[in-house]
Parts: C-alpha cells; structure tokens; sequence
C-alpha cells in the first residue's frame, strides 16, 4: 500500500471514531470513609459521569464478619455519601473493614478495588510504639510507660509460650485504656461491666486497662498475659475457639497472669464450705454474668487448670485443646484426651485440692436435721441387728 493511501486512511478511521457517541469510561473517585467510634461510619466516593450509572452498591466486609451490601444512592454529580450506623451493626473494636463498589452501567459492571480502614477507638488520641512482636498504643502517660507495656508484653508473651508452646501470628496490637469504664465503652453491648481486658484472638487485638498509680505494673503484668494467652489458645485452636470450654480457656490464661488473685482461695475455701462449688459441667459454654458468680466461675477455672497443668503438663493442656480444635464437645474431649470423665477429673481435683473427699464433704454438709431423721430410720434397724442370734430361723 502506498504511504499516502494509509495516511488517509489512519485519518478517516481516527475521524469515524472521534465522531461517534462514544460513552466516557466511568470514574470512581475521592474515595474515603469517616467514622465516629460507637456511632457511625460514612463512606464516600465521587462517580463521574453521573448519568452513566444506572445502580449503585456498597459493599463492606469487616475482619471476621460477613460482607454486607448496601444499596447506593447519588446527586447529579455523582456524589455518594453512605451514613453506615455502626448502633444498629457493629463492627469489631480495633478490626480492619474492607469496602468496595459496585456500579451498574448499560454497558455493564464494574467493581472498583478493595479499599480499608482500621476502626480505631477515635475518642481518644493514642500514642504509639512498636517492635516486631507488638504494636503498643496507649492513652495516658509518658514514652516510659510505653516502653513499660512494651516489655511487659514482650516478657508476658514468652511466659505464655512456656504453657502453651504456639507461635501467633506477629505483630499483636496491645490498646491500652486508662479506665476500665472507657474500655467497656468500646465494646460492643453484651460486655459485663466488671471485664477489665479484653481480647480479640482472631483480630490478633489486646485491650486491657491500666489506671495510673502505683499497681500500674502489678496490672500490666496480670492483665496482658491473660489476653495474650487468649490469643496463644485461639492459635491453637481456631474456629473452634467459640466451641472450646470457657473453663479451660479463662482457666488457661488466668494460670498465665504473674501474679495470682490472692481472692481466689478464699473465694474457693468459703464456695468449698458451704458446698457452693459450681460444676464445670455448668462452665462449659459461658460464665455466669452476675460479678461474684463469674468471679467465683474464674477462681475454680484457675485452680481446676492449674491442677491439670500440675498434673498432666503442657504437653496434656496442649493435647486437651487439640480435643476441641478437632470439634470435641465439652466432656468428650476431656475423656478422650485425659482418660477420666469431667466428672472424676473434678473429684481428683477436689481431693487434690481441699484435702477433703466428696463423701466427707457430703457428710460435712449434711443438716442437722437430716442427720436426726437418718438416725430414725437407722434405729429400728439397729433394733434388729442386735437382736440375739438364737431367735433366727435354723437352717
Ligand atoms: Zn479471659
């Protein structure tokens, strides 16, 4: 072909397509989500041209929660501004929400890219700092004391790793709150009112609160290795950790805290006295909700792990765990991994533990008058065993 002939040729082409009602490609932009923690989030995005869109969506995927649509609606200038109301669905404390839109056109769809933000606590300012293990965030008090969270954590998580030897995945984030009402506030609504920390094992998130003053350390280093190991047990088991006894899993970060409650055994003695002990059957799914119930719930948690940490190892409480990762009920895993019912092991604990047998305790707690009206019905009966032997019949 002659090099003119294809010069008007390009140009004729080029012409044709110039003047044809091409549509413009659409635009999604200035993309951002605002939000105010507890209350709502806004998302927003600009789509030109405007007329081109035909239907519009949001969707929002919150870390370990399911995605949910939400239909769009938009001005002539292609402006969207979506009021989320995070009262009505809650999204995880501190948890990373992805989102992304999804536009009808006449021609057809498009899906714009995942874009996220992280839903931090906004009421408050945090200061920071981190290493490879851990983001440590903080709301009062001085670069010191951040570096106190810091090694504590990091002292908390080696601790931790002697009980249940798991590898987390890395780095964890640690929240700490200068009030434990501030704490609670965070969380969604079914929190009980006297929880101090919190743990978020699947986000792989730490809160606890730690009021200024001097047991400021004593609570750091009672506090994180507790939710530490809530998260050591979720790495452990996974899915199954909504599935796993509450008394193993609170039992099991409750041994991990450095320093013990010391209220433990006098609530346990004075539970013991009365024969007030809950059964663990009973602690398998939830904690009682009422403070000294729950309280008393953790103390026999603790002690009941302790003695089987004593007793049967890491190695034991480890393989126990594995029961319930693989879907085991409650007393089934307990049998199948340690050889005894629930019901026994908590019998040997007992013993081990109070130094007393449950017959004992049975007759300890007997009331008076039970006692006399068993010795009514045994005395006609001690009539007849001292009867003289001669009056029986011969053989
Ligand atoms: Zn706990």
């Amino acid at each position: 072909m002659h090099a003119s002939m294809a010069v008007i040729l390009f140009l004729m082409n080029w012409l044709g397509a110039a003047l044809a009602p091409l549509s413009a490609p659409v635009e999604v932009q200035d993309v951002a989500a605002f939000y105010t923690y507890g209350e709502n989030v806004t998302f927003q995005a600009r789509v030109t041209p405007a007329d081109e869109i035909t239907q519009a969506f949001l969707m929002i995927q919150p870390e370990g929660q399911s995605t949910r649509i939400e239909e769009l609606t938009w001005n002539s200038a292609g402006e969207i501004l979506y009021p989320y109301d995070t009262a009505l669905h809650p999204l995880r404390p501190f948890g990373r929400t992805y989102y992304w839109f999804r536009l009808v056109t006449p021609t057809g769809e498009i899906t714009t890219p995942s874009y996220w933000f992280d839903y931090i606590d906004n009421r408050f300012t945090w200061q920071s700092l981190s290493n490879d293990y851990f983001e440590v965030h903080w709301q009062t008090g001085d670069l010191s004391f951040g570096q106190t969270v810091l090694n504590t954590a990091q002292s908390a998580l080696e601790a931790v790793q002697k009980i249940l030897p798991v590898a987390p995945k890395l780095p964890l984030k640690i929240y700490v709150y200068a009030d434990a009402n501030d704490l609670q506030a965070a969380l969604p609504d079914e929190s009980e009112s006297w929880v101090a920390g919190h743990a978020s094992p699947d986000l792989g998130v730490v809160l606890v609160s730690i009021p200024s003053g001097p047991d400021q350390s004593l609570e750091l280093e009672r506090q994180l290795p507790h939710e530490l190991m809530h998260i050591m047990e979720y790495t452990l088991v996974g899915d199954q950790y909504g599935n796993t006894p509450v008394w193993l899993t609170e039992g099991i970060a409750s041994i991990a805290e450095l320093y013990p409650n010391a209220d433990y055994a006098r609530v346990l003695d004075t539970a013991m006295g009365k024969n007030e002990l809950l059964s663990f059957q009973n602690l398998c799914s939830a904690f009682p909700r009422d403070a000294s119930s729950a309280f008393l719930a953790y103390a026999q948690s603790t002690s009941f792990v302790r003695y089987i940490y004593q007793t049967f190892g890491s190695t034991g409480l480890s393989n126990l765990m594995r029961e319930y990762q693989i879907g085991m009920g409650c007393e089934e895993g307990v049998q199948a991994s340690l050889g005894k019912s629930i019901t026994g092991l908590e019998n040997d604990w007992r013993q081990a533990s109070f130094s007393i047998s449950p017959i004992d305790q049975a007759f300890k707690t007997l009331s008076p008058y039970l006692l006399i009206a068993l010795l009514v019905v045994a005395a006609p009966l001690l009539v007849v065993l001292a009867r003289p032997r001669h009056l029986e019949k011969p053989l």
